[in-house]
Protein backbone atom coordinates (compact mmCIF):
# COMPACT_ATOMS: atom_id res chain seq x y z
CA UNK A 1 0.00 0.00 0.00
CA UNK A 2 1.51 3.20 -0.62
CA UNK A 3 2.74 5.56 2.56
CA UNK A 4 0.11 8.54 3.24
CA UNK A 5 2.07 11.84 2.14
CA UNK A 6 2.32 14.84 4.65
CA UNK A 7 3.77 17.82 4.50
CA UNK A 8 4.69 20.28 7.63
CA UNK A 9 7.74 22.58 8.22
CA UNK A 10 9.48 21.15 10.65
CA UNK A 11 8.88 17.23 11.74
CA UNK A 12 10.25 16.39 15.18
CA UNK A 13 11.16 12.80 15.90
CA UNK A 14 10.50 11.96 19.56
CA UNK A 15 8.20 13.25 22.19
CA UNK A 16 10.29 13.32 25.41
CA UNK A 17 11.15 16.78 27.26
CA UNK A 18 13.51 17.89 24.19
CA UNK A 19 10.98 16.87 21.20
CA UNK A 20 7.74 18.06 22.66
CA UNK A 21 9.06 21.85 24.60
CA UNK A 22 10.73 22.22 20.69
CA UNK A 23 6.93 21.45 18.62
CA UNK A 24 5.38 23.74 21.33
CA UNK A 25 7.57 26.55 21.14
CA UNK A 26 7.56 26.36 17.23
CA UNK A 27 4.11 26.23 16.92
CA UNK A 28 3.50 28.72 19.07
CA UNK A 29 5.90 30.61 16.71
CA UNK A 30 3.63 29.96 14.17
CA UNK A 31 5.68 26.90 12.42
CA UNK A 32 3.84 24.32 11.19
CA UNK A 33 5.32 21.06 13.47
CA UNK A 34 4.59 17.51 13.44
CA UNK A 35 5.85 15.53 16.02
CA UNK A 36 6.34 11.77 16.51
CA UNK A 37 5.81 9.57 19.23
CA UNK A 38 6.47 5.42 18.74
CA UNK A 39 4.41 5.12 22.24
CA UNK A 40 0.71 5.36 22.87
CA UNK A 41 1.28 7.49 25.60
CA UNK A 42 4.00 9.19 27.92
CA UNK A 43 3.19 6.75 30.37
CA UNK A 44 7.00 5.00 31.28
CA UNK A 45 8.28 4.66 34.57
CA UNK A 46 11.78 4.92 33.64
CA UNK A 47 11.38 8.83 32.95
CA UNK A 48 12.93 10.88 35.71
CA UNK A 49 10.45 13.14 37.29
CA UNK A 50 12.18 16.62 37.82
CA UNK A 51 10.92 19.83 36.41
CA UNK A 52 14.05 22.20 37.15
CA UNK A 53 13.75 25.68 37.93
CA UNK A 54 15.15 27.05 34.50
CA UNK A 55 12.33 24.76 33.07
CA UNK A 56 9.74 26.59 34.84
CA UNK A 57 11.62 29.98 33.63
CA UNK A 58 10.44 28.80 30.30
CA UNK A 59 6.80 28.30 31.21
CA UNK A 60 7.06 31.40 32.74
CA UNK A 61 8.03 33.33 30.22
CA UNK A 62 5.33 31.68 27.72
CA UNK A 63 2.35 32.36 30.60
CA UNK A 64 1.94 28.74 31.66
CA UNK A 65 3.62 28.58 35.17
CA UNK A 66 0.98 29.02 37.46
CA UNK A 67 -1.41 27.09 35.37
CA UNK A 68 1.78 24.30 35.40
CA UNK A 69 2.06 24.65 39.04
CA UNK A 70 -1.77 23.56 39.60
CA UNK A 71 -0.93 19.83 38.62
CA UNK A 72 -0.02 17.49 41.58
CA UNK A 73 3.74 17.76 43.16
CA UNK A 74 6.14 18.12 45.29
CA UNK A 75 8.34 21.07 45.60
CA UNK A 76 11.91 20.39 46.45
CA UNK A 77 14.51 23.23 47.73
CA UNK A 78 16.98 21.99 50.22
CA UNK A 79 18.67 18.84 48.85
CA UNK A 80 20.20 16.38 50.95
CA UNK A 81 21.08 12.49 50.51
CA UNK A 82 23.20 9.99 53.00
CA UNK A 83 26.83 10.37 51.86
CA UNK A 84 28.87 6.84 53.40
CA UNK A 85 28.44 7.58 57.53
CA UNK A 86 26.47 11.04 57.04
CA UNK A 87 23.45 12.69 56.25
CA UNK A 88 24.83 15.80 54.65
CA UNK A 89 22.77 18.93 53.05
CA UNK A 90 24.26 19.47 49.76
CA UNK A 91 21.76 22.29 47.59
CA UNK A 92 19.61 24.83 47.91
CA UNK A 93 17.50 26.15 45.38
CA UNK A 94 15.82 29.06 47.16
CA UNK A 95 17.70 31.78 46.38
CA UNK A 96 17.87 31.23 42.52
CA UNK A 97 17.11 34.22 40.28
CA UNK A 98 14.55 32.47 38.51
CA UNK A 99 10.13 32.43 38.92
CA UNK A 100 10.48 29.03 40.81
CA UNK A 101 12.89 28.80 43.34
CA UNK A 102 12.59 25.08 43.71
CA UNK A 103 12.66 21.61 41.80
CA UNK A 104 9.41 20.68 40.93
CA UNK A 105 9.08 17.10 41.33
CA UNK A 106 5.90 15.26 39.36
CA UNK A 107 5.81 11.75 36.91
CA UNK A 108 7.18 12.80 33.42
CA UNK A 109 4.37 12.01 31.52
CA UNK A 110 2.20 14.22 33.79
CA UNK A 111 4.45 16.88 32.88
CA UNK A 112 4.74 15.86 29.11
CA UNK A 113 0.54 15.52 28.70
CA UNK A 114 0.54 19.25 30.16
CA UNK A 115 2.96 20.63 27.65
CA UNK A 116 1.64 18.79 24.48
CA UNK A 117 -2.21 20.26 25.85
CA UNK A 118 -0.70 23.83 26.40
CA UNK A 119 0.95 22.98 22.61
CA UNK A 120 -2.50 21.14 21.06
CA UNK A 121 -4.00 24.91 21.54
CA UNK A 122 -2.11 25.74 18.86
CA UNK A 123 -3.41 25.16 14.89
CA UNK A 124 0.26 24.70 13.71
CA UNK A 125 0.59 22.27 16.48
CA UNK A 126 0.46 17.90 15.25
CA UNK A 127 0.94 15.34 18.08
CA UNK A 128 1.01 11.55 15.88
CA UNK A 129 1.16 9.11 18.93
CA UNK A 130 1.79 5.51 18.36
CA UNK A 131 4.03 6.56 15.32
CA UNK A 132 7.76 5.25 14.92
CA UNK A 133 10.27 6.99 12.45
CA UNK A 134 12.29 5.04 10.28
CA UNK A 135 14.49 5.83 7.30
CA UNK A 136 15.29 9.35 6.31
CA UNK A 137 14.29 10.51 3.15
CA UNK A 138 17.56 12.60 1.22
CA UNK A 139 17.60 14.16 -2.00
CA UNK A 140 20.87 15.74 -3.45
CA UNK A 141 22.64 15.50 0.14
CA UNK A 142 20.38 16.81 1.96
CA UNK A 143 17.75 15.34 4.77
CA UNK A 144 14.18 16.28 3.16
CA UNK A 145 11.88 14.24 5.37
CA UNK A 146 11.37 11.11 7.21
CA UNK A 147 9.53 7.67 6.98
CA UNK A 148 7.16 6.60 9.24
CA UNK A 149 4.87 3.59 10.43
CA UNK A 150 1.56 5.01 12.63
CA UNK A 151 -1.60 3.26 13.38
CA UNK A 152 -3.00 4.02 9.95
CA UNK A 153 -0.24 2.55 8.04
CA UNK A 154 2.77 4.05 6.62
CA UNK A 155 3.32 7.90 5.81
CA UNK A 156 6.08 9.65 3.71
CA UNK A 157 6.60 12.97 6.20
CA UNK A 158 7.97 15.80 4.27
CA UNK A 159 9.43 18.54 6.11
CA UNK A 160 12.19 21.65 5.84
CA UNK A 161 13.91 20.22 9.41
CA UNK A 162 13.98 17.16 10.75
CA UNK A 163 14.64 17.89 14.04
CA UNK A 164 15.57 14.62 15.94
CA UNK A 165 14.82 14.48 19.85
CA UNK A 166 14.41 10.49 19.96
CA UNK A 167 16.42 10.41 23.01
CA UNK A 168 20.03 8.83 23.55
CA UNK A 169 19.07 5.52 21.31
CA UNK A 170 18.55 7.62 18.66
CA UNK A 171 17.79 6.27 15.31
CA UNK A 172 17.71 9.59 13.42
CA UNK A 173 21.28 10.38 14.43
CA UNK A 174 22.23 6.69 13.56
CA UNK A 175 19.91 6.95 10.15
CA UNK A 176 21.93 10.32 9.71
CA UNK A 177 25.65 8.54 9.92
CA UNK A 178 26.54 11.52 12.62
CA UNK A 179 29.18 9.80 14.55
CA UNK A 180 28.76 9.75 17.83
CA UNK A 181 31.80 9.89 21.05
CA UNK A 182 31.37 7.33 23.38
CA UNK A 183 32.32 9.18 26.89
CA UNK A 184 31.61 5.83 29.22
CA UNK A 185 29.32 5.27 31.87
CA UNK A 186 30.84 2.65 35.11
CA UNK A 187 27.10 2.08 36.46
CA UNK A 188 24.04 1.07 35.26
CA UNK A 189 20.43 1.08 37.55
CA UNK A 190 17.98 -1.01 38.69
CA UNK A 191 14.39 0.30 38.34
CA UNK A 192 11.54 -0.62 40.43
CA UNK A 193 8.65 0.81 43.04
CA UNK A 194 8.08 0.12 46.19
CA UNK A 195 4.77 1.11 48.01
CA UNK A 196 5.15 4.64 49.93
CA UNK A 197 2.50 5.52 53.42
CA UNK A 198 1.02 8.81 53.95
CA UNK A 199 2.64 8.69 57.52
CA UNK A 200 6.41 7.27 56.35
CA UNK A 201 9.21 10.38 57.76
CA UNK A 202 10.32 12.06 54.64
CA UNK A 203 13.00 9.65 52.80
CA UNK A 204 16.61 10.70 51.98
CA UNK A 205 16.45 10.96 48.00
CA UNK A 206 19.97 9.90 47.73
CA UNK A 207 21.67 7.06 49.71
CA UNK A 208 25.56 6.37 49.22
CA UNK A 209 27.57 3.60 50.77
CA UNK A 210 29.65 0.89 50.40
CA UNK A 211 28.59 -0.94 48.05
CA UNK A 212 25.54 0.61 47.11
CA UNK A 213 23.65 3.95 45.83
CA UNK A 214 19.98 3.91 46.43
CA UNK A 215 17.71 6.69 44.79
CA UNK A 216 13.67 7.15 46.28
CA UNK A 217 11.90 9.49 44.82
CA UNK A 218 8.47 10.02 45.79
CA UNK A 219 5.57 9.33 43.91
CA UNK A 220 2.77 9.85 46.60
CA UNK A 221 1.56 6.51 47.29
CA UNK A 222 4.76 5.02 46.07
CA UNK A 223 8.87 5.57 45.74
CA UNK A 224 10.36 4.82 42.33
CA UNK A 225 13.71 3.33 43.48
CA UNK A 226 17.10 3.31 41.67
CA UNK A 227 19.78 1.06 42.25
CA UNK A 228 22.87 1.89 41.10
CA UNK A 229 25.02 -1.13 40.40
CA UNK A 230 28.57 -1.24 38.37
CA UNK A 231 28.25 -1.33 34.42
CA UNK A 232 26.88 -5.21 33.21
CA UNK A 233 27.11 -6.15 37.25
CA UNK A 234 23.46 -7.16 36.84
CA UNK A 235 23.79 -10.66 36.67
CA UNK A 236 26.27 -10.75 39.97
CA UNK A 237 23.28 -9.38 41.36
CA UNK A 238 20.79 -11.82 40.13
CA UNK A 239 23.18 -14.59 41.35
CA UNK A 240 23.08 -13.56 44.90
CA UNK A 241 19.18 -14.04 44.91
CA UNK A 242 16.16 -11.49 45.34
CA UNK A 243 16.32 -12.54 49.05
CA UNK A 244 19.48 -11.54 49.23
CA UNK A 245 18.62 -8.18 46.77
CA UNK A 246 15.78 -7.16 49.25
CA UNK A 247 17.68 -7.64 52.43
CA UNK A 248 20.70 -5.69 51.02
CA UNK A 249 17.62 -2.93 50.19
CA UNK A 250 16.13 -3.34 54.14
CA UNK A 251 19.72 -2.54 55.07
CA UNK A 252 19.97 0.38 53.55
CA UNK A 253 16.94 2.03 54.11
CA UNK A 254 15.23 -0.07 56.94
CA UNK A 255 11.62 2.04 56.75
CA UNK A 256 11.24 0.00 53.21
CA UNK A 257 11.69 -3.62 55.24
CA UNK A 258 8.13 -4.72 55.57
CA UNK A 259 6.91 -3.51 51.93
CA UNK A 260 9.75 -5.46 50.06
CA UNK A 261 7.00 -8.23 49.33
CA UNK A 262 6.20 -6.14 46.60
CA UNK A 263 9.17 -7.35 44.53
CA UNK A 264 7.70 -10.70 43.71
CA UNK A 265 10.78 -11.62 40.97
CA UNK A 266 13.33 -10.28 38.72
CA UNK A 267 10.58 -9.08 36.63
CA UNK A 268 9.87 -6.32 38.88
CA UNK A 269 13.40 -4.68 38.58
CA UNK A 270 14.22 -3.61 35.02
CA UNK A 271 17.89 -2.60 34.19
CA UNK A 272 18.33 0.79 33.08
CA UNK A 273 21.63 0.70 30.97
CA UNK A 274 23.52 4.23 31.78
CA UNK A 275 25.28 6.37 28.52
CA UNK A 276 27.22 8.95 28.25
CA UNK A 277 27.64 10.25 24.66
CA UNK A 278 27.89 13.34 22.66
CA UNK A 279 27.82 13.85 18.47
CA UNK A 280 30.91 15.29 16.81
CA UNK A 281 28.45 17.17 14.95
CA UNK A 282 24.91 17.44 15.64
CA UNK A 283 23.47 18.18 12.41
CA UNK A 284 23.44 17.64 8.44
CA UNK A 285 21.50 19.73 5.40
CA UNK A 286 17.83 19.36 6.95
CA UNK A 287 18.41 17.47 9.91
CA UNK A 288 19.46 18.99 13.21
CA UNK A 289 19.82 16.56 17.10
CA UNK A 290 18.76 17.83 20.54
CA UNK A 291 18.82 16.59 24.07
CA UNK A 292 19.84 12.94 24.22
CA UNK A 293 20.08 11.90 21.03
CA UNK A 294 22.92 14.55 20.51
CA UNK A 295 24.26 14.02 23.97
CA UNK A 296 22.72 10.99 26.24
CA UNK A 297 23.03 12.06 29.96
CA UNK A 298 23.54 10.40 32.99
CA UNK A 299 20.77 9.84 35.45
CA UNK A 300 23.48 11.83 37.97
CA UNK A 301 22.48 14.79 39.37
CA UNK A 302 19.03 14.40 37.39
CA UNK A 303 19.23 17.53 34.98
CA UNK A 304 19.34 15.77 31.20
CA UNK A 305 16.12 17.03 31.52
CA UNK A 306 16.82 20.16 32.09
CA UNK A 307 19.12 20.14 29.28
CA UNK A 308 17.17 18.84 27.02
CA UNK A 309 14.75 21.52 27.40
CA UNK A 310 17.71 24.07 27.32
CA UNK A 311 18.53 22.95 23.82
CA UNK A 312 14.63 23.02 22.68
CA UNK A 313 14.45 26.68 23.83
CA UNK A 314 17.76 27.20 21.71
CA UNK A 315 16.81 25.59 18.47
CA UNK A 316 13.48 26.82 18.70
CA UNK A 317 15.15 30.52 19.35
CA UNK A 318 17.13 30.15 16.47
CA UNK A 319 14.79 28.83 14.55
CA UNK A 320 11.51 29.89 13.91
CA UNK A 321 11.81 32.95 12.18
CA UNK A 322 13.57 30.98 9.15
CA UNK A 323 11.39 28.02 9.38
CA UNK A 324 8.67 30.17 9.26
CA UNK A 325 10.07 32.42 6.53
CA UNK A 326 11.43 29.84 4.31
CA UNK A 327 15.22 30.32 4.93
CA UNK A 328 16.30 28.04 6.87
CA UNK A 329 20.26 27.45 6.64
CA UNK A 330 23.35 25.07 7.20
CA UNK A 331 24.39 28.38 9.93
CA UNK A 332 21.17 28.27 11.78
CA UNK A 333 21.95 24.94 12.74
CA UNK A 334 25.25 25.32 12.96
CA UNK A 335 24.32 28.43 15.14
CA UNK A 336 23.15 25.80 17.57
CA UNK A 337 25.31 23.09 18.27
CA UNK A 338 28.03 25.90 18.69
CA UNK A 339 25.75 27.68 21.38
CA UNK A 340 24.88 24.48 23.25
CA UNK A 341 28.10 22.56 22.78
CA UNK A 342 29.84 24.36 26.48
CA UNK A 343 26.68 24.18 28.66
CA UNK A 344 26.40 20.45 27.65
CA UNK A 345 30.16 19.80 27.93
CA UNK A 346 30.41 21.15 31.62
CA UNK A 347 27.92 18.87 32.63
CA UNK A 348 28.97 15.94 31.48
CA UNK A 349 32.33 16.02 32.84
CA UNK A 350 30.26 16.90 36.21
CA UNK A 351 29.01 14.03 35.70
CA UNK A 352 31.87 11.88 34.68
CA UNK A 353 33.47 13.33 38.13
CA UNK A 354 30.77 12.33 40.43
CA UNK A 355 30.79 8.95 38.53
CA UNK A 356 34.39 8.23 38.88
CA UNK A 357 35.23 9.99 42.13
CA UNK A 358 32.18 9.06 43.71
CA UNK A 359 30.24 6.32 42.64
CA UNK A 360 32.86 3.93 41.55
CA UNK A 361 35.08 4.27 44.60
CA UNK A 362 31.72 3.65 46.61
CA UNK A 363 30.58 0.45 44.61
CA UNK A 364 33.86 -1.28 45.40
CA UNK A 365 33.81 0.09 48.92
CA UNK A 366 33.47 -2.70 51.33
CA UNK A 367 34.03 -0.55 54.51
CA UNK A 368 31.88 2.70 55.63
CA UNK A 369 33.50 5.58 54.52
CA UNK A 370 33.41 9.13 55.54
CA UNK A 371 31.75 11.53 52.46
CA UNK A 372 34.37 13.33 50.12
CA UNK A 373 35.71 16.91 51.41
CA UNK A 374 33.89 18.91 48.96
CA UNK A 375 30.48 17.40 50.33
CA UNK A 376 31.65 17.83 53.71
CA UNK A 377 31.98 21.47 53.01
CA UNK A 378 28.53 21.95 51.82
CA UNK A 379 27.00 20.88 54.36
CA UNK A 380 28.66 22.89 56.94
CA UNK A 381 28.54 26.28 54.80
CA UNK A 382 25.05 26.99 53.72
CA UNK A 383 25.94 29.72 51.59
CA UNK A 384 27.92 27.30 48.97
CA UNK A 385 25.23 25.13 48.45
CA UNK A 386 23.57 27.94 46.46
CA UNK A 387 26.30 26.42 43.73
CA UNK A 388 25.00 23.08 43.60
CA UNK A 389 21.70 24.58 43.37
CA UNK A 390 22.37 26.75 40.44
CA UNK A 391 24.06 24.27 38.09
CA UNK A 392 21.53 21.81 38.86
CA UNK A 393 18.97 24.33 38.63
CA UNK A 394 19.67 26.58 35.79
CA UNK A 395 23.08 24.65 34.11
CA UNK A 396 25.49 26.91 32.62
CA UNK A 397 23.49 28.96 30.22
CA UNK A 398 19.81 29.50 31.28
CA UNK A 399 18.27 30.19 27.85
CA UNK A 400 15.08 31.79 28.14
CA UNK A 401 12.12 32.14 25.55
CA UNK A 402 12.64 34.80 22.57
CA UNK A 403 10.48 34.33 20.39
CA UNK A 404 6.85 36.12 20.89
CA UNK A 405 3.84 34.18 19.96
CA UNK A 406 3.19 34.81 16.52
CA UNK A 407 0.19 36.72 15.53
CA UNK A 408 -2.79 34.66 14.90
CA UNK A 409 -0.42 31.43 16.12
CA UNK A 410 -3.64 30.09 18.82
CA UNK A 411 -7.26 29.09 17.82
C1 LIG B 1 17.81 5.76 34.83
C2 LIG B 1 17.78 7.19 34.41
C3 LIG B 1 17.17 8.11 35.25
C4 LIG B 1 17.17 9.48 34.91
N1 LIG B 1 16.62 10.37 35.77
C5 LIG B 1 16.64 11.69 35.46
C6 LIG B 1 16.05 12.67 36.34
O1 LIG B 1 15.52 12.36 37.40
N2 LIG B 1 16.11 13.97 35.96
C7 LIG B 1 16.69 14.36 34.78
O2 LIG B 1 16.72 15.57 34.48
N3 LIG B 1 17.22 13.46 33.93
C8 LIG B 1 17.20 12.14 34.24
N4 LIG B 1 17.76 11.24 33.36
C9 LIG B 1 18.24 11.71 32.05
C10 LIG B 1 17.01 12.04 31.19
O3 LIG B 1 16.11 10.93 31.19
C11 LIG B 1 17.35 12.39 29.74
O4 LIG B 1 18.48 13.23 29.70
C12 LIG B 1 16.15 13.11 29.08
O5 LIG B 1 15.00 12.27 29.13
C13 LIG B 1 16.43 13.47 27.64
O6 LIG B 1 15.24 13.95 27.02
P1 LIG B 1 15.00 13.79 25.46
O7 LIG B 1 13.70 14.43 25.16
O8 LIG B 1 16.21 14.23 24.73
O9 LIG B 1 14.93 12.20 25.21
P2 LIG B 1 13.95 11.10 25.83
O10 LIG B 1 13.39 11.52 27.12
O11 LIG B 1 14.70 9.82 25.78
O12 LIG B 1 12.75 11.04 24.78
C14 LIG B 1 12.90 10.45 23.52
C15 LIG B 1 11.52 10.10 22.99
O13 LIG B 1 11.64 9.67 21.64
C16 LIG B 1 10.79 8.56 21.44
N5 LIG B 1 11.34 7.81 20.28
C17 LIG B 1 12.50 7.11 20.25
N6 LIG B 1 12.69 6.62 19.01
C18 LIG B 1 11.64 7.01 18.26
C19 LIG B 1 11.27 6.81 16.89
N7 LIG B 1 12.04 6.11 16.04
N8 LIG B 1 10.11 7.35 16.44
C20 LIG B 1 9.31 8.07 17.28
N9 LIG B 1 9.62 8.27 18.60
C21 LIG B 1 10.76 7.77 19.07
C22 LIG B 1 10.84 7.81 22.75
O14 LIG B 1 9.73 6.95 22.92
C23 LIG B 1 10.85 8.96 23.75
O15 LIG B 1 9.55 9.36 24.12
C24 LIG B 1 17.77 9.88 33.69
C25 LIG B 1 18.34 8.95 32.82
C26 LIG B 1 18.37 7.61 33.17
C27 LIG B 1 19.01 6.61 32.25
Amino acid sequence: MAATQVRTCCCIVGGGPAGVMAGFLLARAGVRVTVLEKHADFLRDFRGDTVHPSTMQVLADVGLLDEFLKRPHSELSEISGRIGTRMLKLADTRHLPTAAKFVAVMPQWDFLNFLSGAADRYPAFRLLMSTEAGRLIEEGGRVVGVEAHGPDGALEIRADLVLGCDGRTSQVRAEAGLTVRDIGAPIDVLWFRLPRRPDDAQAALGNIGPGYMLVMIDRNDYYQCGFVIPKGGIEAVKAQGLAAFKASLAAIQPMIADRLEGLRSWDDVKLLTVTIDRLERWWRPGLLCIGDAAHAMSPVGGVGINLAIQDAVAAANQLAAPLREGRLSDADLAAIQKRRTLPMRLIQGLQVAVQERVLAPALKADQPFEPPWPALLLDRVPLLRRIPARVLGMGFRMERVKTPEHPGAAA
